[in-house]
């Protein structure tokens, strides 16, 4: 059975192999889901990046002025 975790951009529960992990690097916010990075995490799903950006859902899920990795950005898809 594959976890369920919750999308910080549009709050629904999803597997998690369908949602990406965001990793806190210092002030960057970065992918950590292939590797698996160590430390605390949040879920999202690819499409819901701008949406947790635009919410404030990112740095409120690691209570810090945390910045987007560019590279995660560039991977989500255009609206
Ligand atoms: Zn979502």
């Amino acid at each position: 059975m594959t976890p369920e975790r919750t999308c910080i951009g549009c709050r629904r529960r999803d597997d998690q192999s369908a949602l990406v992990r965001l990793v806190r690097r210092e002030d960057l916010v970065v992918d950590g889901t292939t590797p698996r990075l160590p430390g605390r995490g949040a879920y999202v799903h690819r499409g819901c990046l701008g949406l947790a950006v635009s919410r404030q859902a990112v740095r409120r899920a690691f209570r810090a002025p945390v910045t987007l990795d560019p590279r995660l950005e560039a991977s989500a898809p255009a609206r």
